[in-house]
């Protein structure tokens, strides 16, 4: 048995945690013990919903037991050893299996470790592809507003979320940045006229910049960190086009969508988008180890395909890329989308939830309820009409969450949205009970 409560003491003395204020931390502490099915339990042995699926990557709950037995299978022939000039059994058949269901002209794997580091690599290809075809000016990259990567300093290059990236300014290289549809947070009601006018940014930019520009990144259908913002129908085939017209690659960040998120095994199916290069991770083991992929077209592959001393080789590569044990996982969870029929099921839920959901929309000091499948956000506003935000030292969607953890649900606030994004495998009465406890918990955060 751990004794909890120094546990708790070494929390506060040792760690550093991601995008926490380790003040507030000290404040509120946390420490998980224990997980079963999409409940978690911490060291006091008091229960949570796991209302964000521990940050958007666990699909069939905890404990699931087939994919707790492909680990342990694995764990008796292997744990880990290189990709680099070598592969391994299930990081080779887990390629295959990515490739027949990712778009049809999607044809080549390359691992890494996270979210992050398959944008990295999806930059670094995007550019050396044009440079190895004889292109040494096509070096830029465009990205909408409020669009979201990963934290290293690549993809916070293409980042374009202000509260997270804005101080980095210094460090980053720059991109070109496109105004995101953002139908909630502009002036005009027609959501056909935001989408024209953020499409007629971009051709400005691609119109004026294409020769210096290798490749357009972009969220897959909707924005996730950047506050669960949903593409009008329509606006992805759009852009698609335009990168077709203007010869610079699409790279579609399906790392927070893939694997089921939004109803559809990738959302670029929501719109048959072909993109040139795709990005995966989060959900590919269904939350239980670091994996992700950085998928791309033969024709971009071909671009780094020649004898040696050409130097067309993408030198890029992680000690654990293709670690064994992740591609068991991973190789288990897309057998129980299979076998449990996970995508399908998707849409089911989804509309539990927006009904659910339809009396939190009402409720006071919420603005605006965004939802694509089983991705969910609440926007808190002061003022429902004028759209009015709390103001910032209120930090009105922190303390919501805060309150939703002592009711018995644990998620995390992206600047003023509540996100809620339960693990695919939550029955319909639990996503009921999930969005009781979000009801309850705006109504008691938010009193005056
Ligand atoms: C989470 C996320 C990333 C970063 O993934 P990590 O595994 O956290 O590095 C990149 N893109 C999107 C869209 C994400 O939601």
């Amino acid at each position: 048995m751990t004794d909890a409560n120094k546990v708790m003491e070494l929390s506060k003395e040792y760690l550093w945690l991601p995008f926490t204020q380790m003040k507030d931390y000290e404040k509120d502490p946390l420490i998980i013990e224990e997980g079963e099915g999409i409940k978690l339990k911490d060291i006091y042995g008091k229960e949570y919903y796991d209302g964000y699926s521990s940050l958007w990557v666990n699909v069939h709950g905890h404990r699931k037991q087939e994919i707790d037995d492909a680990v342990k299978e694995q764990l008796d022939r292997i744990a880990h050893s290189t990709l680099l000039g070598a592969t391994n059994v299930p990081a080779t058949l887990l390629a295959e299996r990515l490739i027949q269901i990712s778009p049809p002209n999607l044809q080549r794997v390359f691992y890494s470790d996270s979210g992050a580091e398959a944008i990295e690599i999806a930059l670094k290809m995007a550019f050396q592809y044009w440079y190895n075809n004889g292109n040494e000016k096509k070096t830029k990259f465009v990205t909408f507003s409020d669009g979201y990567h990963g934290d290293t300093v690549g993809a916070i290059s293409v980042g374009a979320v202000d509260l997270f990236h804005k101080i980095y300014n210094p460090l980053m290289f720059n991109s070109f940045k496109v105004p995101f549809p953002d139908t909630y947070r502009h002036p005009s009601d027609d959501p056909q006229e935001v989408m024209r006018e953020s499409l007629s940014a971009l051709k400005e930019t691609l119109d004026k910049h294409h020769e210096e520009i290798a490749g357009l990144i972009m969220e897959s259908k909707i924005q996730g960190a950047g506050g669960m913002k949903i593409m009008t129908d329509g606006f992805f085939k759009e852009v698609e086009n335009l990168c077709r017209t203007y010869g610079i690659l699409l790279i579609v960040d399906e790392v927070a969508t893939g694997f089921g998120r939004t109803g559809k095994m990738f959302a670029v199916e929501h719109e048959e988008i072909r993109p040139d290069i795709m990005t995966v991770a989060k959900g590919i083991t269904g939350g239980y180890l670091p994996i992700a992929a950085t998928i791309t077209s033969e024709e971009v592959h071909q671009a780094f395909y020649d004898d040696y001393t050409k130097l067309k080789t993408l030198f890029h590569g992680h000690s654990y890329t293709g670690n064994q044990l992740g591609c068991a996982a991973a190789l288990a969870n897309l057998d129980l989308f299979e076998k449990e029929n996970i995508v399908a099921s998707v849409e089911q839920k989804a509309s539990v939830v927006q009904e659910a959901l339809k009396p939190v929309a009402e409720q006071a000091g919420v603005g605006d309820v965004r939802q694509l499948g089983l991705m969910c956000g609440i926007e808190l506003s002061k003022d429902k009409i004028t759209k009015e935000p709390f103001p910032f030292e209120e930090r009105m969607a922190y303390h919501t969450t805060l309150t939703m953890r002592k009711n018995g649900m644990l998620t995390r606030p992206l600047g003023d949205t509540v996100i809620f994004m339960p693990p695919l495998a939550a029955e319909e009465s639990d996503l009921k009970a999930m969005v009781g406890i979000i009801e309850k918990s705006i109504e008691e955060t938010i009193t005056d």
